[in-house]
């Protein structure tokens, strides 16, 4: 495969990044992640208005305009041979003349867009998810999608040495986001969901899922999630786009619900699966 790196696209192999990129050194960047459904990008106007966001917070200016990120990412279509992918973006502070906290005085931003097979979710939906909740030690500003992702990374694999597919994280009593996912619970036949702020990604997923949910009249509200709300929760669900929206069959070792995908989730992915396949068709 190939990758578009500063300007061209490059065989992966031979793609290269600077020992000094503030990305490598810092964590100085940010990124999305855009899923396509037969070389159509999902949400992409939202998708390129987060990386706005994102790029706003951490003081970088947007290297491309929008017109040409639209025509990047069709060519990032095309490259990935059309059909189902996920496109990976990224833009760094780039290469400074030395390892320096502060910011180069004229930053030159690295950009990288990488397109992969979407992988298919449709096992692990129909087995539903595993989950465990911990402690979510990340910092404050977790509505930016930076690449600085060392507590999202110790959380997945403190989950996976625990059998799970995903980690809950909790922040003073409340749930605020999966280790690379959105949180829904249904209570008393409601499907809830934390607020958007600090403490979570605005997901391009969730968005969606309520929206199709409000739609179709279903009762929905957005609230803060009490950690302690979790274990009489009906269901539980995780959205993202990469693995769109699963159901939740067991959390820290017992089940949820029945242990089964529940009724409510088969009502959200059947609004889902639709909207993904009118994506399809354009
Ligand atoms: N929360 C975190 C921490 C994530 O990394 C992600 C993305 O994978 C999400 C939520 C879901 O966001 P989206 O639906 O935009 O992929």
């Amino acid at each position: 495969g190939r990758c578009w790196l500063d300007g061209r696209w490059l065989p992966l192999a031979q793609a290269r990044v600077s020992v000094l990129d503030r990305g490598f050194l810092f964590g100085d960047g940010v990124y999305e992640v855009i899923p396509v459904y037969g070389g159509r990008p999902l949400r992409l106007e939202q998708h390129l208005d987060r990386l706005e966001a994102s790029l706003g917070h951490i003081r970088l200016a947007n290297p491309l305009p929008r017109a040409r990120w639209r025509e990047l990412l069709a060519e990032a279509v095309h490259e990935g041979g059309g059909g189902d992918l996920a496109l990976y973006l990224q833009v760094t502070r780039g290469p400074a003349p030395r390892r320096d906290h502060a910011f180069p005085a004229e930053p030159r931003p690295t950009v990288l867009v990488l397109p992969s097979p979407l992988a298919d979710a449709g096992a692990l939906r129909a087995r539903g998810a595993v989950v465990v909740t911990l402690p979510d030690i990340r910092w404050r500003w977790c509505h930016v999608k930076a690449i600085t992702l060392l507590a999202n990374v110790l959380a997945r694999q403190q989950a996976a040495e625990l059998g799970a597919d995903e980690a809950l994280l909790v922040r003073d009593g409340l749930v605020s986001e999966g280790s690379a996912s959105n949180v829904f619970v249904v209570a008393d036949g409601v499907v809830r969901t934390p607020p958007k702020g600090e403490h979570m990604l605005p997901g391009i997923t969730r968005d969606l899922v309520l929206e199709l949910l409000r739609e179709a009249g279903l009762p929905c509200r957005e609230e803060p999630l009490p950690a302690a709300r979790l274990a009489g929760a009906e269901e539980i669900w995780i959205s993202s786009s990469t693995r769109e929206l699963l159901p939740v069959v067991r959390l820290d070792g017992r089940p949820v619900g029945d242990g089964r995908p529940g009724p409510l989730f088969a009502r959200a992915w059947a609004l889902y699966d639709a909207y993904r396949e009118a994506v399809r068709r354009g």
